[in-house]
């Protein structure tokens, strides 16, 4: 296959990404940690899987950052996940080690790739890894937005008994409990579900959405969400390698739009093959704008106790 994309943590969200990404054959999968076996047997499980499932993604796993060289896309997914009780921000010490590590590999061996994080919190790592791997910050972004969207047009396409595919929505800000769902651009077939629901019922969504991770950490209780993570990063990975110009939520580095400067959030930006190639300014209410800016500083504070 003409692209490469390696997924750096065979874990739940990694594994997740690669079975996506080679069975709709956007590229040949490597998948790479640090645990000796465990994405070799994943690739090897996967590949086997091509036959039956009728793709012809070359898999391979490795422990061996060599094998990922010359990369088009890499996706970081290294690190701890949640565990019931804990915050995305409870994260920030352990992976930010593992982040910082894993970005200089990564910029070593495919010093033109694209970085989509994945490891939380988000918006952190995100930052992290753009300032460690030097890159120019269209190339390294972050994917929360695709999910927290898809997870509030689940929740309307629940309530309205409608097609989830006739749902459009846009949730902003940091991937954390600040996040900024915006139900004025949350559309049915066109039509905002400021006109199609009660308040109480939008209050109770935009909620939901809110604390979606967590419902999920607290069912699984060892773990937390990876399908609908790993289809997210697989969207906006197709987005940049088959040059689509998408508008898609993402983490991106802000210079001046939204009035923030120096700080990654998430916002619609347009994915293409150069990775971030435009940020998207919708019109924002002063309500909105003052809880994006919120979101903006809990993403700064936490990025001031990395010292990097
Ligand atoms: P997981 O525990 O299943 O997998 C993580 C993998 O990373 C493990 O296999 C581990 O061995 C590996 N790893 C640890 N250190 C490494 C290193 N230095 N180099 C390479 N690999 C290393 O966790 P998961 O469920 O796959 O989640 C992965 C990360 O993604 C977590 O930080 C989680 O919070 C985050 N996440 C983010 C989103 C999002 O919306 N951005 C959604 C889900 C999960």
């Amino acid at each position: 296959m003409k692209n490469k994309i390696s997924v750096i943590g065979a874990g739940h969200v990694g594994a997740t990404v690669a079975q996506y990404a080679a069975e709709m054959e956007i590229a040949d999968v490597v998948m790479l940690d640090i645990i000796e076996g465990l994405p070799q047997g994943k690739s090897l499980d996967l590949l086997e899987t091509g036959p039956v499932r009728g793709f012809g993604a070359s898999v391979k796993g490795t422990n061996d950052y060599k094998d990922t060289a010359g990369s088009d896309i890499v996706v970081i997914t290294g690190g701890l996940a949640r565990k019931p009780g804990m915050s995305r921000d409870d994260l920030l010490a352990k992976n930010s080690e593992i982040v910082r590590s894993i970005t200089e590999s990564v910029a070593k061996e495919s010093p033109d790739c694209i970085i989509i994080m994945v490891s939380n919190p988000l918006d952190v790592m995100t930052f992290l890894a753009q300032k460690i791997s030097g890159f120019p910050p269209n190339r390294v972004f972050g994917m929360a937005g695709v999910l927290d969207s898809a997870r509030l047009r689940a929740f309307v396409s629940l309530e309205l008994g409608v097609s989830v595919e006739d749902t459009h929505a846009l949730v902003m800000g940091g991937h954390g409990d600040s996040m900024v769902p915006l139900p004025r651009y949350c559309t049915v077939c066109g039509v905002p579900i400021t006109e199609l629901m009660e308040k109480e019922k939008i209050d109770a969504i935009v909620e939901r959405t809110r604390k979606a991770g967590g419902e999920i950490v607290a069912h699984l209780k060892t773990g937390s969400a990876y399908y609908s993570p790993g289809a997210s990063v697989v969207q906006m990975a197709e987005a940049v390698l088959k040059d689509k110009k998408r508008l898609l939520p993402c983490a991106a580095y802000l210079n001046g739009e939204y009035g923030l400067k120096d700080v990654y959030v998430g916002v619609p930006v347009m994915l293409g093959a150069g990775g971030v190639e435009k940020i998207i300014e919708v019109q924002l209410t002063k309500e909105e704008k003052e809880a994006l800016h919120k979101s903006a500083e809990a993403v700064k504070k936490n990025v001031e106790k990395l010292k990097i």
